[in-house]
């Protein structure tokens, strides 16, 4: 199978690069193997701004609706973060105290959210708590089944939210806010506005254990858009091995398509890091297992670590070492056709921002080179992409 561009990893880098190339009348294939750092995503985009014009084109057409105004939101604990662009279901407060009496809603036999370390945290800040629990007969077959987790509970609450709503307004006092689990709009992104009129109050969705529902509904409509554009995704398959000569790829090998190679001009590394085991440590070494790529990391095993186990460590931030184009690098030297983009370059390339800014910014200035190098191909030598001039592309 020949593609343009074969990408490795469906996470957030990867769909966004997949849906740019296609959308530049590229033909790319995606290979995932699974879940992905949106399936713990908070909703807010850490390290970005107010969405580029390129971004809110690509979120608009795929129907990710964000918005962006800088300030504080809920995290589950109860405790605040500083944010700015944020999924629409997200909350941005100016400041940590929100309300003056808040009605914390939860579902009986639902654990993953935590009503009573919110209350807590809230009433650090001067706001007075109630919790109730909803017993709703719909959520009776999950929990007989033994799945009350976050998606399953949203599957039933996209059908149900008007009676949800109607039980809140018969549960309210004098609250001016109702706190509830993030678990609306996963197949139906307009029921968490619409649940939002239908109560006399604040309404705002506080975070719960993993899977996250914004973030898995995010990488739904991601898919959609990137299959709607006619790219080929492969669902559940892994990237095990790249055939290569002389630097340059030419096909990899899937775990699943046997011996049948995905063959292209372009390949790009989307792998995630230590998390989505796009790196894979032993006790000696963090390793890059497809190309065996040169890693970012002290010699000095004794620097991997922060003593305060509470602190930032040092090895999450290891990533594959890159040129100034995001070529991927293997033994000093870098590949002509790989790249590698999203949080596999951990911390090595920081004018690219972090977090979800670091997958988007990267994905969309690996596109412009490869558009940059075929429309080149054409035509004169290609000229790079200077990336310190990249930032929020
Ligand atoms: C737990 C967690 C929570 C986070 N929350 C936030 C947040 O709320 N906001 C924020 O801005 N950032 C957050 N981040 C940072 C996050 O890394 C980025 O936001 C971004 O989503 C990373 O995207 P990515 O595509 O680079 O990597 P990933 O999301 O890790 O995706 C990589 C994908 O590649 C797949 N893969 C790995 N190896 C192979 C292979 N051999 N073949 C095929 N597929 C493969 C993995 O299974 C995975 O699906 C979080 C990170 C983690 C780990």
């Amino acid at each position: 199978m020949k593609f343009d561009t074969v990408i490795m990893g469906g996470g957030l880098a990867g769909m966004v690069a997949g849906i740019a190339l296609q959308q530049a009348g590229k033909n790319t294939a995606i290979v995932s193997m699974g879940q992905n750092a949106l399936h713990f995503f908070s909703g807010t985009f850490e390290s970005l701004q107010a969405p580029s014009e390129r971004l809110a084109e690509l979120f608009s057409a795929a129907g990710i609706r964000v918005h962006y105004r800088k300030g504080v939101r809920l995290m589950p604990l109860g405790t605040f973060k500083e944010a700015a662009l944020s999924l629409d279901d997200i909350d941005l407060f100016p400041t940590p105290k929100f309300g003056r009496r808040v009605l914390i809603v939860n579902f009986l036999g639902y654990h993953d959210f935590f009503s009573s370390f919110l209350a807590e945290g809230l009433e650090k800040q001067g706001m007075e708590c109630r919790i109730r629990f909803l017993s709703l007969p719909e959520l009776d077959n999950a929990k007989a089944h033994g799945e009350m987790r976050s998606v399953q509970i949203a599957r039933s609450m996209d059908r149900i939210w008007e009676k949800v709503a109607q039980e809140i307004r018969l549960l309210l006092k004098d609250e001016d806010t109702v706190i509830l689990p993030q678990v609306f709009g996963l197949l139906d992104d307009t029921v968490p506005g619409r649940l939002r009129q239908a109560i006399p109050a604040r309404v705002v969705f506080a975070g719960t254990m993993p899977p996250s529902v914004p973030g898995v509904r995010t990488q739904m409509q991601l898919r959609r858009r990137y299959e709607l554009l006619g790219g080929t995704f492969l669902m559940g398959d892994q990237a095990i091995r790249a055939h290569e000569h002389d630097g340059v790829v030419h096909s990899i090998a899937t775990h699943n398509l046997d011996a049948h190679y995905l063959e292209a001009r372009n390949f790009i590394l989307a792998t995630g890091g230590l998390y989505s085991k796009g790196l894979v440590s032993n006790p000696f070494k963090i390793t890059e297992p497809i190309l065996d790529l040169d890693i970012d990391q002290p010699q000095d095993r004794n620097e991997w670590y922060n003593p305060t186990f509470a602190g930032e460590q040092p090895y999450m931030g290891y990533g594959v070492k890159t040129d100034e184009q995001l070529h991927a690098i293997k033994d000093g030297v870098a590949m002509q056709n790989v790249y590698a983009i999203g949080s596999i370059l951990g911390n090595t390339r920081p004018e690219l921002g972090s977090g979800a800014g670091l997958a988007i910014n990267s994905a969309f200035a690996v596109v412009d080179q490869i558009l940059r190098c075929t429309q080149n191909d054409n035509e004169e030598p290609a000229t790079p992409v200077i990336l310190s001039e990249a930032k929020n592309l």
